[in-house]
Protein backbone atom coordinates (compact mmCIF):
# COMPACT_ATOMS: atom_id res chain seq x y z
CA UNK A 1 0.00 0.00 0.00
CA UNK A 2 2.48 2.55 1.08
CA UNK A 3 5.53 2.22 -1.60
CA UNK A 4 2.79 2.88 -4.27
CA UNK A 5 1.68 5.92 -3.57
CA UNK A 6 5.55 7.24 -2.21
CA UNK A 7 6.66 6.03 -5.73
CA UNK A 8 4.74 8.06 -7.31
CA UNK A 9 5.24 10.76 -4.44
CA UNK A 10 9.05 11.25 -4.60
CA UNK A 11 9.54 10.11 -8.21
CA UNK A 12 7.33 13.42 -9.16
CA UNK A 13 9.15 15.80 -7.28
CA UNK A 14 12.72 14.42 -7.55
CA UNK A 15 13.24 12.67 -10.85
CA UNK A 16 14.44 15.98 -12.86
CA UNK A 17 16.49 17.40 -10.03
CA UNK A 18 20.07 17.69 -11.36
CA UNK A 19 21.71 17.26 -8.26
CA UNK A 20 20.27 13.25 -8.94
CA UNK A 21 22.21 13.33 -12.57
CA UNK A 22 25.29 14.34 -11.02
CA UNK A 23 27.30 11.01 -9.44
CA UNK A 24 28.87 11.51 -6.52
CA UNK A 25 32.39 10.53 -7.04
CA UNK A 26 33.79 12.18 -4.51
CA UNK A 27 32.49 9.49 -1.80
CA UNK A 28 34.98 7.38 0.50
CA UNK A 29 34.28 4.28 2.41
CA UNK A 30 32.50 5.19 5.69
CA UNK A 31 30.94 8.04 4.06
CA UNK A 32 29.04 10.56 6.07
CA UNK A 33 27.12 11.79 3.04
CA UNK A 34 24.38 10.36 1.35
CA UNK A 35 22.24 11.03 -2.13
CA UNK A 36 19.21 10.13 0.26
CA UNK A 37 18.77 10.49 3.92
CA UNK A 38 15.75 8.97 5.07
CA UNK A 39 14.29 9.67 8.52
CA UNK A 40 12.06 7.11 10.14
CA UNK A 41 12.21 3.56 10.50
CA UNK A 42 8.75 3.05 10.62
CA UNK A 43 6.39 1.52 7.31
CA UNK A 44 6.63 5.22 5.78
CA UNK A 45 9.90 5.14 6.10
CA UNK A 46 11.43 1.87 4.73
CA UNK A 47 8.82 1.89 2.10
CA UNK A 48 9.96 4.97 0.51
CA UNK A 49 13.59 3.93 1.00
CA UNK A 50 13.09 0.62 -0.82
CA UNK A 51 11.12 2.73 -3.47
CA UNK A 52 14.01 5.22 -3.82
CA UNK A 53 16.68 2.29 -3.71
CA UNK A 54 15.11 0.63 -6.85
CA UNK A 55 14.67 3.81 -8.61
CA UNK A 56 17.65 5.06 -8.18
CA UNK A 57 20.35 1.82 -8.24
CA UNK A 58 23.61 3.86 -7.62
CA UNK A 59 22.38 6.58 -5.36
CA UNK A 60 23.22 5.91 -1.53
CA UNK A 61 21.05 5.80 1.00
CA UNK A 62 20.46 5.74 4.77
CA UNK A 63 17.62 5.55 7.04
CA UNK A 64 17.91 7.07 10.51
CA UNK A 65 15.92 5.84 13.34
CA UNK A 66 16.38 6.68 16.48
CA UNK A 67 15.14 3.07 18.25
CA UNK A 68 17.19 -0.18 17.98
CA UNK A 69 15.02 -1.64 15.39
CA UNK A 70 12.26 -0.92 12.64
CA UNK A 71 8.62 -0.60 13.42
CA UNK A 72 9.23 0.49 16.97
CA UNK A 73 6.41 3.14 16.99
CA UNK A 74 2.82 3.00 15.85
CA UNK A 75 4.22 0.54 12.94
CA UNK A 76 4.46 -2.15 15.48
CA UNK A 77 1.47 -1.37 17.52
CA UNK A 78 -1.14 -0.97 14.97
CA UNK A 79 -4.06 -3.25 14.23
CA UNK A 80 -2.61 -4.96 11.73
CA UNK A 81 -5.26 -4.24 9.39
CA UNK A 82 -5.27 -4.20 5.64
CA UNK A 83 -8.05 -1.47 4.69
CA UNK A 84 -10.34 -2.08 1.34
CA UNK A 85 -11.02 1.92 1.39
CA UNK A 86 -14.71 1.61 1.54
CA UNK A 87 -14.86 5.10 3.80
CA UNK A 88 -13.31 7.67 1.69
CA UNK A 89 -15.05 9.45 -1.05
CA UNK A 90 -15.39 7.75 -4.23
CA UNK A 91 -12.64 8.76 -6.95
CA UNK A 92 -10.42 10.46 -4.52
CA UNK A 93 -7.06 9.82 -4.45
CA UNK A 94 -6.87 8.32 -0.57
CA UNK A 95 -9.84 5.53 -2.50
CA UNK A 96 -7.40 4.95 -5.18
CA UNK A 97 -4.66 4.81 -2.87
CA UNK A 98 -5.66 2.55 -0.44
CA UNK A 99 -7.40 0.29 -2.62
CA UNK A 100 -3.79 0.04 -4.79
CA UNK A 101 -2.24 -0.50 -1.66
CA UNK A 102 -4.25 -3.26 -0.20
CA UNK A 103 -3.80 -5.04 -2.99
CA UNK A 104 0.06 -4.84 -3.49
CA UNK A 105 0.17 -5.50 0.54
CA UNK A 106 -1.11 -8.48 -0.40
CA UNK A 107 0.79 -9.36 -2.91
CA UNK A 108 3.98 -8.22 -1.15
CA UNK A 109 3.38 -10.74 2.03
CA UNK A 110 2.28 -13.87 -0.46
CA UNK A 111 5.20 -13.31 -2.70
CA UNK A 112 8.06 -12.90 0.67
CA UNK A 113 5.61 -15.32 3.00
CA UNK A 114 4.90 -12.87 5.43
CA UNK A 115 1.69 -13.75 7.55
CA UNK A 116 -1.40 -12.42 6.28
CA UNK A 117 -4.99 -13.12 6.08
CA UNK A 118 -7.88 -11.59 3.95
CA UNK A 119 -10.40 -12.83 6.03
CA UNK A 120 -12.95 -9.70 5.69
CA UNK A 121 -14.73 -7.49 7.38
CA UNK A 122 -17.99 -6.43 8.98
CA UNK A 123 -19.66 -3.49 9.64
CA UNK A 124 -23.11 -3.06 10.90
CA UNK A 125 -25.72 -1.10 12.58
CA UNK A 126 -26.62 -1.99 16.03
CA UNK A 127 -29.28 1.29 16.39
CA UNK A 128 -32.23 2.49 13.73
CA UNK A 129 -30.76 5.90 13.76
CA UNK A 130 -27.48 3.82 12.11
CA UNK A 131 -29.19 2.44 9.07
CA UNK A 132 -28.95 4.86 6.67
CA UNK A 133 -25.34 5.69 7.90
CA UNK A 134 -24.85 2.05 6.62
CA UNK A 135 -26.53 2.04 3.46
CA UNK A 136 -24.64 5.36 2.82
CA UNK A 137 -21.18 3.35 3.49
CA UNK A 138 -22.38 0.46 1.36
CA UNK A 139 -23.31 3.09 -1.75
CA UNK A 140 -20.27 3.99 -1.11
CA UNK A 141 -18.38 0.86 -1.17
CA UNK A 142 -19.79 0.27 -4.21
CA UNK A 143 -18.57 3.42 -5.74
CA UNK A 144 -15.59 2.92 -5.07
CA UNK A 145 -15.67 -0.53 -6.92
CA UNK A 146 -15.19 -2.85 -3.93
CA UNK A 147 -17.23 -6.13 -3.66
CA UNK A 148 -19.23 -5.62 -0.97
CA UNK A 149 -22.70 -6.66 0.03
CA UNK A 150 -25.58 -5.88 2.60
CA UNK A 151 -26.05 -9.30 4.51
CA UNK A 152 -28.75 -9.89 7.47
CA UNK A 153 -28.04 -10.21 11.38
CA UNK A 154 -28.30 -13.90 10.71
CA UNK A 155 -25.27 -14.22 8.03
CA UNK A 156 -23.65 -11.28 10.56
CA UNK A 157 -23.87 -13.87 13.44
CA UNK A 158 -22.42 -16.11 11.18
CA UNK A 159 -19.34 -14.66 10.82
CA UNK A 160 -19.16 -13.36 14.16
CA UNK A 161 -20.88 -15.05 16.64
CA UNK A 162 -21.11 -12.50 19.15
CA UNK A 163 -22.29 -9.71 17.00
CA UNK A 164 -26.38 -8.24 17.54
CA UNK A 165 -27.17 -5.98 14.81
CA UNK A 166 -29.75 -4.77 12.62
CA UNK A 167 -27.58 -4.97 9.64
CA UNK A 168 -24.34 -5.16 8.19
CA UNK A 169 -22.13 -4.79 5.43
CA UNK A 170 -19.93 -7.11 4.29
CA UNK A 171 -16.30 -6.11 2.87
CA UNK A 172 -14.32 -9.03 1.54
CA UNK A 173 -11.05 -7.38 0.34
CA UNK A 174 -10.01 -6.04 4.42
CA UNK A 175 -7.82 -8.43 5.59
CA UNK A 176 -4.67 -8.31 8.30
CA UNK A 177 -1.39 -8.34 8.16
CA UNK A 178 1.66 -8.92 10.38
CA UNK A 179 3.06 -4.95 9.70
CA UNK A 180 6.82 -5.76 11.51
CA UNK A 181 7.21 -8.49 9.41
CA UNK A 182 6.40 -6.55 5.96
CA UNK A 183 8.90 -3.69 7.53
CA UNK A 184 11.71 -6.37 8.59
CA UNK A 185 11.25 -7.47 5.12
CA UNK A 186 11.44 -4.42 3.73
CA UNK A 187 14.58 -3.52 5.57
CA UNK A 188 16.59 -6.75 4.25
CA UNK A 189 15.08 -5.35 0.56
CA UNK A 190 16.67 -1.78 1.00
CA UNK A 191 19.85 -3.45 2.43
CA UNK A 192 20.10 -6.02 -0.42
CA UNK A 193 19.81 -3.18 -2.44
CA UNK A 194 22.81 -1.54 -1.03
CA UNK A 195 21.11 1.30 1.31
CA UNK A 196 22.28 1.65 4.88
CA UNK A 197 20.18 1.61 7.93
CA UNK A 198 21.51 3.48 11.14
CA UNK A 199 20.11 2.79 14.49
CA UNK A 200 20.04 4.19 18.10
CA UNK A 201 20.38 7.87 15.85
CA UNK A 202 18.19 10.60 16.61
CA UNK A 203 17.84 13.66 14.04
CA UNK A 204 18.45 16.40 16.76
CA UNK A 205 18.74 19.84 14.13
CA UNK A 206 19.04 19.94 10.55
CA UNK A 207 20.56 22.74 8.86
CA UNK A 208 21.26 23.52 5.06
CA UNK A 209 24.11 24.63 3.12
CA UNK A 210 25.08 24.74 -0.71
CA UNK A 211 21.95 22.83 -1.29
CA UNK A 212 23.18 19.78 1.39
CA UNK A 213 21.25 18.63 4.11
CA UNK A 214 23.46 18.54 7.39
CA UNK A 215 21.54 16.65 10.21
CA UNK A 216 22.99 16.72 13.73
CA UNK A 217 22.01 13.35 15.13
CA UNK A 218 22.61 11.61 18.27
CA UNK A 219 25.41 9.85 16.46
CA UNK A 220 27.55 12.64 14.56
CA UNK A 221 26.87 14.43 11.95
CA UNK A 222 24.88 12.72 8.03
CA UNK A 223 25.36 15.08 5.06
CA UNK A 224 22.96 14.03 2.48
CA UNK A 225 21.66 15.91 -1.01
CA UNK A 226 17.96 14.99 0.51
CA UNK A 227 16.14 14.26 3.17
CA UNK A 228 12.76 12.71 3.20
CA UNK A 229 10.95 13.24 6.36
CA UNK A 230 9.04 9.84 7.75
CA UNK A 231 9.05 11.22 11.29
CA UNK A 232 5.37 10.02 11.96
CA UNK A 233 4.26 11.38 15.08
CA UNK A 234 7.34 13.68 14.77
CA UNK A 235 7.45 14.97 10.89
CA UNK A 236 5.57 18.24 11.87
CA UNK A 237 8.96 18.83 14.16
CA UNK A 238 11.17 17.39 12.02
CA UNK A 239 10.04 19.53 9.55
CA UNK A 240 10.06 22.45 11.49
CA UNK A 241 13.91 21.27 12.43
CA UNK A 242 14.63 22.18 8.59
CA UNK A 243 12.80 25.61 8.81
CA UNK A 244 9.32 24.86 6.74
CA UNK A 245 6.26 25.40 8.50
CA UNK A 246 3.79 22.73 7.67
CA UNK A 247 0.67 24.42 8.55
CA UNK A 248 -0.76 20.85 9.82
CA UNK A 249 -0.10 19.82 13.37
CA UNK A 250 0.43 16.87 14.89
CA UNK A 251 -2.49 16.35 17.78
CA UNK A 252 -2.87 13.38 20.09
CA UNK A 253 -5.88 11.97 20.68
CA UNK A 254 -7.15 8.99 22.29
CA UNK A 255 -8.87 6.27 20.35
CA UNK A 256 -10.38 3.08 21.64
CA UNK A 257 -11.41 -0.64 20.42
CA UNK A 258 -12.14 -3.78 21.92
CA UNK A 259 -10.43 -7.01 21.37
CA UNK A 260 -12.43 -9.95 21.63
CA UNK A 261 -11.19 -12.58 24.16
CA UNK A 262 -9.37 -15.50 23.04
CA UNK A 263 -12.72 -18.07 24.43
CA UNK A 264 -14.86 -15.53 22.19
CA UNK A 265 -12.83 -15.40 19.09
CA UNK A 266 -14.36 -18.41 17.38
CA UNK A 267 -13.59 -17.97 14.00
CA UNK A 268 -10.64 -15.34 13.76
CA UNK A 269 -7.36 -15.30 15.02
CA UNK A 270 -7.71 -11.18 14.93
CA UNK A 271 -10.98 -9.97 15.36
CA UNK A 272 -11.44 -6.52 17.29
CA UNK A 273 -14.39 -4.73 17.27
CA UNK A 274 -14.31 -0.64 16.68
CA UNK A 275 -17.10 2.47 17.47
CA UNK A 276 -16.52 5.03 15.13
C1 LIG B 1 -3.54 2.39 17.47
C2 LIG B 1 -3.32 2.45 15.97
C3 LIG B 1 -3.91 1.48 15.17
C4 LIG B 1 -3.73 1.56 13.78
N1 LIG B 1 -4.25 0.56 13.02
C5 LIG B 1 -3.96 0.52 11.69
C6 LIG B 1 -4.35 -0.58 10.90
O1 LIG B 1 -4.94 -1.53 11.39
N2 LIG B 1 -4.05 -0.56 9.58
C7 LIG B 1 -3.35 0.48 9.00
O2 LIG B 1 -3.11 0.44 7.77
N3 LIG B 1 -2.94 1.54 9.73
C8 LIG B 1 -3.21 1.56 11.06
N4 LIG B 1 -2.76 2.61 11.82
C9 LIG B 1 -1.99 3.65 11.16
C10 LIG B 1 -0.57 3.16 10.85
O3 LIG B 1 -0.07 2.36 11.90
C11 LIG B 1 0.32 4.38 10.65
O4 LIG B 1 -0.25 5.21 9.65
C12 LIG B 1 1.71 3.96 10.20
O5 LIG B 1 2.27 2.99 11.04
C13 LIG B 1 2.58 5.20 10.19
O6 LIG B 1 3.87 4.80 9.85
P1 LIG B 1 5.07 5.82 9.95
O7 LIG B 1 6.26 5.14 9.39
O8 LIG B 1 4.63 7.12 9.35
O9 LIG B 1 5.20 6.13 11.50
P2 LIG B 1 5.92 5.30 12.67
O10 LIG B 1 5.67 3.84 12.57
O11 LIG B 1 5.52 5.96 13.94
O12 LIG B 1 7.45 5.54 12.37
C14 LIG B 1 8.09 6.78 12.54
C15 LIG B 1 9.50 6.50 12.95
O13 LIG B 1 10.23 7.73 12.97
C16 LIG B 1 11.18 7.64 14.02
N5 LIG B 1 11.58 8.99 14.38
C17 LIG B 1 10.79 10.01 14.80
N6 LIG B 1 11.53 11.11 15.07
C18 LIG B 1 12.82 10.79 14.80
C19 LIG B 1 14.05 11.48 14.89
N7 LIG B 1 14.12 12.76 15.34
N8 LIG B 1 15.19 10.83 14.55
C20 LIG B 1 15.17 9.55 14.10
N9 LIG B 1 14.02 8.83 14.01
C21 LIG B 1 12.86 9.44 14.36
C22 LIG B 1 10.42 6.93 15.13
O14 LIG B 1 11.29 6.36 16.09
C23 LIG B 1 9.61 5.92 14.36
O15 LIG B 1 10.23 4.65 14.30
C24 LIG B 1 -2.95 2.59 13.20
C25 LIG B 1 -2.37 3.56 14.02
C26 LIG B 1 -2.53 3.48 15.39
C27 LIG B 1 -1.87 4.53 16.25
Amino acid sequence: MWWVETDYYIFAIYLNDSRLTQPNTKLKPNKIMYDFAVIGGGIVGLSTAMMLGKKFPDASLVIIEKESKVAFHQTGHNSGVIHSGIYYKPGSFKAKFTRAGSQSMVEFCQKHDIPHEVCGKVIVATQEKELPLLDNLYQRGLENGLQVKKIPPEAVKEKEPYVSCLAGIYVPTSGIADYKKVCEKYAEIIEQQGGEIRFNTKVLKINNSNNYKFLETSQGEIKAKFIINCGGLYSDRLAQLDGVNPQAKIVPFRGEYYQLTPEKTLFSQKSHLSRS
